[in-house]
């Protein structure tokens, strides 16, 4: 029997302000995941605004956000003119002249609950070996520049690879607006002059454009950018910063000519005041330098970059400047933020667009009603700072853990606090090399491993169970592994190769 309270409450109308990657994003789940039956859509763009343009690299939890919205995953690459991402090399980070490689998916495989790498790092005291990366599916396969989609049989190597995207970002607000647009959602063109509260309960009621119309709803999502229009502008919810963690707040991005094959990963080399990406897509390279503009000003970070690239630059150099923090409530009233309006941690292991991704997913098991129950509101905003948290921390980790003193930038981060959880993580490591997954975390243990080895933090002991572990039968297991992963990334085609024929699907596709 149909519950008729349910439906008297029943959010009417949501009105999504802002069409960049996170509006959009947004628009597009919403569409297809809740009942548009008796739903309006609507969403506000400013042409005049414009977008941030920026966030090109993805992880692989996408996949699944694609899969939910029903998109044909080779129709995407094509439209977006994307690629293919098995993870982030980092140059220069733990010390000038090193680079190692945080791959997607895990290292090896456990012995009876030992973790894999606490065997690798038993073998590498006894003997010289290989990085840890060659244990990697992901890491084999990029360093070989070659991609081929995981299969399904689980003894075979090339079950444990894993992957995400780079993409070009105005494209794939483009490919979203499509969907969402095929699935009802109105979309405005117009600028927001006005937000108009409810005076008894503080709620937004309307915005007004600068035409003259009004645009009513019962919840409204805020996508406006860094802003953070209804929010903060109106709702004045304050923001945490955590730059005293993250120095940078600046960056300049331009593109280049793709000097050759694009890459199946993500490049971030360390420079004196930040570092520098480098997201290779099929008609061009994504290029950006983030810094810290005490360290460094706007015109030398621009020489800088420009000074760095691979190819001939394609148009001028865009300037951006950013906080590093949450706003305090990522749902206030009946307004719950998404993208930059909720909060920025740097791009370096390329987050942002998976913060809208798990916004959404949550928002969507906490959907609320007109009354606006506070507890579904307070745990929205408990588990996206939990969220953002934990990704915070493994970004710090990467400042903390060098050994780099060249320059005031990096001896302020080798010498800043750290926060509490990352210190401990951090003892524990460093005691026995014994990491933890924390309630939803998005990086688990490989990611930490590739990170903290890649940047020279080795730990003193370990855990006393690798003695549960023969040596002769560990070597032996080691050595078929590496050579088994080496073997399958062989066999796979050309990353650009696998590009071309995905497009080609992609035009055959119904
Ligand atoms: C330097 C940099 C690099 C990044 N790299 C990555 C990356 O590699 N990977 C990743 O995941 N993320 C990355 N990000 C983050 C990523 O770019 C954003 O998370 C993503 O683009 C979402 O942006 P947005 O939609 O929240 O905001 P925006 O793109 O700024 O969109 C804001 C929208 O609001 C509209 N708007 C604003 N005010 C009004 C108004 N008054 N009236 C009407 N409309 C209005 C604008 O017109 C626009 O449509 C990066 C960010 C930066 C700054």
């Amino acid at each position: 029997m149909q519950d008729r309270r349910v439906d008297e409450h029943a959010i009417r109308k949501i009105v999504i302000v802002g069409g960049g990657t996170a509006g959009w994003m947004a628009a597009a789940a919403f569409s297809t995941l809740l009942d548009t039956g008796s739903l309006d859509i609507v969403l506000i763009e400013s042409d005049e605004i414009g977008t941030v343009g920026v966030g090109e690299a993805t992880i692989p939890p996408l996949i699944n956000f694609n899969n939910l919205l029903h998109i044909n995953e080779d129709e995407f690459v094509a439209a977006t003119k994307g690629s293919f991402k098995l993870g982030i090399e980092f140059v220069d980070w733990g010390a000038i002249g090193e680079r190692y490689f945080h791959p997607f998916g895990s290292h090896g495989a456990d012995f009876n609950g030992v973790h894999f790498h606490q065997i690798y790092l038993r073998e590498a005291r006894q003997h010289p070996l290989p990085d840890i990366r060659e244990w990697s599916m992901s890491g084999v396969a990029a360093e070989l520049g070659r991609f081929a989609r995981p299969g399904p049989d689980a003894r075979l190597p090339l079950s444990q690879l894993i992957y995400a995207f780079h993409f070009d970002a105005g494209l794939y607000a483009q490919f979203l607006r499509v969907h969402a647009e095929k699935r009802g959602v109105d979309r405005v063109e117009g600028k927001i002059v006005d937000v108009t509260l409810d005076g008894e309960n503080g709620h937004v009621r309307n915005v007004k454009l600068a035409d003259g119309g009004t645009i009513e709803g019962d919840l409204f999502i805020d996508c406006s950018g860094f802003r953070g229009l209804l929010i903060e502008e109106k709702l004045g919810t304050g923001y945490e910063d955590w730059s005293h963690f993250l120095p940078c707040d600046r960056a300049v991005a331009a593109p280049c000519a793709l000097p050759g094959p694009p890459d199946p990963f993500t490049r971030s080399t360390a420079r004196a005041a930040g570092w520098q990406w480098r997201i290779p897509l099929q008609h061009r390279m994504g290029n950006g330098l983030v810094y810290s503009s005490v360290h460094l000003d706007r015109g030398e970070a621009e020489d800088q970059l420009l000074a760095n690239l691979e190819g001939e630059p394609l148009g001028q150099p865009r300037h951006l400047s950013f906080t590093a923090g949450r706003r305090r409530l990522a749902w206030n009233a009946n307004v719950v933020s998404l993208g930059l309006a909720s909060g920025f941690i740097e791009p370096l292991e390329s987050t942002s667009i998976h913060f809208v991704q798990s916004g959404i997913a949550k928002l969507l098991a906490l959907f609320p009603d007109r009354r606006f129950d506070p507890v579904e509101r307070d745990e929205y905003n408990r588990q996206m700072q939990e969220v953002m948290e934990d990704v915070r921390d493994f970004i710090v980790l990467h400042y903390k853990a060098t050994r780099r003193d060249d320059s005031a930038f990096w001896r302020y981060c080798r010498d800043m606090e750290i926060p509490d959880k990352l210190a401990t993580k951090l003892d524990l490591w460093r005691s026995k090399g014994r990491l933890f997954r924390d309630g939803q975390e998005l990086f688990g243990a490989p990611s930490w491993v590739a990170v903290l080895l890649g940047q020279g933090v080795v730990p003193e002991g370990l855990d006393p169970r690798v003695a549960t572990v023969d040596p002769a039968i560990a070597a032996d297991a080691l050595e078929k592994m590496r050579v088994s992963y080496r073997r399958m990334a062989e066999q796979m085609p050309e990353h650009a190769a696998f590009i071309t024929q995905a497009c080609a699907a992609a035009k055959r596709a119904p």
